[in-house]
């Protein structure tokens, strides 16, 4: 699903492949992007199998479910009459037909475990892509050849998730996203680093009374930033103080606890619900919960989308200078949260276009804790692949266009494309 088009222009392009028979739906993880269509791809597509993690297909049900409700609420809002664009009960019936995947299995498309040396069958593999709870990217083989998808991938440590692992040996096709790709990373930049600046900013924030707004994605960097603020206060840099976060955040930090220890993870005893015991807010709650310093609002969405806890809590805060957002990922520079970075301290901004500007007072500062690989490790595994063709996907013109750039010089041999969305790539 497009994270900023709505209605009919939110789809894939499904026009493209629509008089082929698809055999087969691999989603590699259970964010909207990603997996927000994919009752529509089932209806068009009846005769596919549907493959995932165990873990993405408990997220994504949830995340789906709640799609619905957030779609028919839409449909009023904005008068998107096309929403919603599936039900409760077709997520239901689709969710049935889902077949679960573990890691590192050889399955054929048509979903029956394959041998090793089978090497006509066209199979999958899935690899842990350390980006969120059951992400994966994906080995396709057949004919001799082999295609590998990234989906989206970090290859370092997060607080909770591990380094991706991904496959080393030959690779004839690599399909490899950049979110990152305009980003350099920062000199001296470690993970361990960057947490204590975070705490440390917690800490002179309670210092000055301020309340803290810290938008998030409900699936992943919500149960990051939870995980975080535990370690925060367990090692006493932090005294105790509440936490909000929403309601759907809840239901995917649940599952985060649940699997804690069926899935490859650091802090694996960590139960965030029972020991960060964070509050919830709902839509409505969160229109009135008071905004009252020594407080951390962990809410979504992470582009603070309009109508969202995130967006709906900024507006009741930015104009007073006491308080402060702290922003930890990556946003769409056309997003809320990509506008209200740019515009920063003392500019204006509409958050909500429906609402007047506001003008901005509180503080904004800027923390890298990226769920997606740096640019710097996605062209290290590129030049260690090597692969005949890599394919550039999942990222804003000018990170492609900087990963073009650079791959076309270091990998001389491979041929680097940028597929046009709806035009058939030769692979
Ligand atoms: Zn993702
Ligand atoms: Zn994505």
């Amino acid at each position: 699903m497009h994270p900023k088009n709505t209605g009919e222009d939110a789809l894939p392009n499904f026009k493209a492949i629509a008089d082929r028979e698809v055999e087969a739906i691999l989603i590699s993880h259970a964010h909207q992007d990603h997996i927000g269509t994919l009752p529509v791809a089932m209806r068009r597509f009846p005769g596919a199998q549907i493959f995932m993690t165990e873990a993405t297909a408990e997220v994504g049900s949830v995340l789906l479910h709640n799609s619905v409700n957030v779609m028919t609420r839409q449909r009023e809002e904005i008068g998107e009459m096309s929403y919603p664009l599936f039900t409760h009960r077709e997520i239901d019936r689709a969710t049935e037909r889902w077949r679960w995947c573990p890691m590192r299995q050889r399955i054929s498309i048509a979903g029956e475990r394959a041998a090793q040396r089978e090497k006509d069958t066209l199979t999958f593999e899935f690899f842990d892509a350390g980006h969120v709870l059951g992400s994966t990217g994906v080995m396709l083989r057949g004919e001799g050849q082999t295609v590998f998808y990234t989906g989206d991938v970090n290859f370092d440590d997060q607080t909770i998730m591990q380094a991706a692992v991904f496959p080393e040996g030959e690779i004839d096709v690599l399909i490899l996203e950049c979110t990152r790709g305009d980003h350099a990373k920062s000199e001296g930049w470690t993970r361990a680093n960057e947490e204590r600046r975070l705490a440390e900013a917690l800490a002179a924030n309670f210092e000055r009374d301020a309340c803290v707004l810290i938008p998030v994605f409900a699936l992943g960097k919500t149960q990051e930033i939870l995980a975080m603020l535990h370690k925060f206060r367990r090692q006493r840099l932090l005294p105790e103080f509440p936490i909000y976060i929403g309601g759907l955040s809840s239901k995917f930090t649940d599952i985060y606890d649940r699997r804690s220890h069926t899935t490859r993870r650091q802090l694996p005893r960590l139960k965030l619900m029972r020991e960060v015991a964070p509050f919830i807010l709902n839509d409505e709650t969160v229109r009135s919960a008071a905004v009252r310093g020594g407080r951390v609002h962990v809410l979504s969405s992470g582009m603070m989308i309009p109508r969202t806890l995130s967006n709906v809590f900024a507006r009741r805060m930015i104009e007073n200078p006491q308080h402060s957002i702290f922003f930890v990922g990556y946003a769409n520079p056309e997003s809320p949260a990509g506008l209200l970075q740019e515009a920063g301290q003392g500019g204006e901004l509409a958050l909500d276009p429906d609402k007047p500007p506001q003008r901005i007072r509180c503080n904004i500062e800027q923390f890298q804790f990226s769920a997606h690989a740096t640019r710097e490790s996605l062209v290290d595994f590129a030049k260690k692949i090597s692969p005949k063709k890599v394919l550039l996907v999942h990222g804003d013109p000018p990170a492609v266009e900087w990963m073009r750039t650079t791959l076309s010089r270091e990998l001389s041999r491979s041929e680097v494309i940028v597929p046009t969305p709806g035009v058939e790539v030769e692979l």
